[in-house]
């Protein structure tokens, strides 16, 4: 059955923009007629808390958003995980990164280099070299073995979108499969037909799309939803003030008039207009791309 799907990561509790997207995926499957998941993408063992997850379940669920099924956490698929790497590691078709993050930053601000892609340092290296390296011990990451071709994908809203792809990384350096790798599997496991998510991922998708292609998996429907942003213009964090559903409350605001004012944000409710999720999903048109939610406009950041 079409799937659609919710995937926060438990590093902190959700703030609006996490909830608006989460409202835009939420009416994207209901409006379809779709099963509506929620999985939580606990692979970091360092910023994942188990609190985080109870909050934001629960924050969900205050503002109205249902799932089918339970919970399902990325950090209980590590076989189905290392099953893919190593399919993928059999074809060459991955190859171990020695380079530190701070390596991989200052060599992507060389000029010609695209930011944030990986400029193939340890592309080349020889079996020995990498051999000796992991002798030595450092730690190596697995990258996919792109070309750096161009890939185009289709958004629902934006159409086709071409990118050219980056050789992501697919396990980290401490043994945990990467985001990149389990997202792609997690979610063809999970028969997610589409991928509702902030408009932040869309430079990668391009890249999740190729590892897909060599898995010999569907690609799903992308849609990616702009993202809040702070009055700054950047997106939105919590130094923006009271940016989580429990800054809110504690200021006064219930849950009903942030689920109004997110509901307005998407230009489906007044803004002070008191609604249910029911009554969104016969206004929610999924051929319309979210309008821009810049800068926040829920009058919610200190000029109430
Ligand atoms: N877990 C990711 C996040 O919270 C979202 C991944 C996705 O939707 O593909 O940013």
């Amino acid at each position: 059955m079409p799937t659609g799907r919710f995937a926060p990561s438990p590093s902190g509790p959700l703030h609006l923009g996490n909830l608006r997207t989460a409202m835009v995926a939420w009416l994207c499957a209901r409006s379809d007629h779709s099963r509506f998941i929620v999985r939580i993408e606990d692979l970091d063992p360092i910023t994942s808390r188990r609190e985080h997850e109870v909050t934001q379940l629960a924050d969900l669920a205050a503002l109205g958003l249902d799932w089918d099924g339970p919970v399902v956490r990325q950090s209980q698929r590590a076989g189905e995980h290392q099953a893919v790497l190593q399919d993928l590691a059999r074809r060459d078709l991955t190859y171990p990164c020695f380079c530190s993050r701070r390596e991989v930053r200052e060599a992507t601000v060389a000029p010609h280099g695209i930011p944030g892609s990986y400029p193939g340092t340890c592309r080349s290296l020889s079996a020995d070299e990498a051999a000796h390296r992991v002798h030595a011990g450092t730690p190596a990451a697995w990258r996919l073995r792109s070309e750096g071709e161009a890939v185009t994908i289709i958004d629902r809203w934006r159409g086709a979108v071409t990118q050219r792809v980056d050789d992501i990384v697919l396990r980290r350096n401490d043994g945990v499969a990467a985001y990149h790798l389990a997202v792609v599997v997690d979610d063809d496991d999970q028969q997610v037909a589409e991928v509702v998510r902030g408009d932040d991922l869309l430079a990668a998708t391009s890249s999740q799309a190729l590892l897909l292609d060599l898995l010999a998996r569907p690609r799903p429907q992308w849609a990616h939803v702009p993202l809040v942003r702070g009055s700054d213009g950047e997106r939105l964090a919590k130094r923006h003030g009271a940016v989580t559903l429990a800054d809110l409350d504690a200021e006064g605001i219930g849950v009903g008039r942030v689920r109004s004012r997110l509901a307005a944000s998407l230009g489906l409710a007044g803004p002070d207009e008191i609604v249910t999720m029911a009554q969104l999903l016969g206004r929610f048109d999924p051929g319309q791309m979210p309008p821009d939610a810049a800068p926040l406009p829920f009058g919610l950041n200190g000029h109430r």
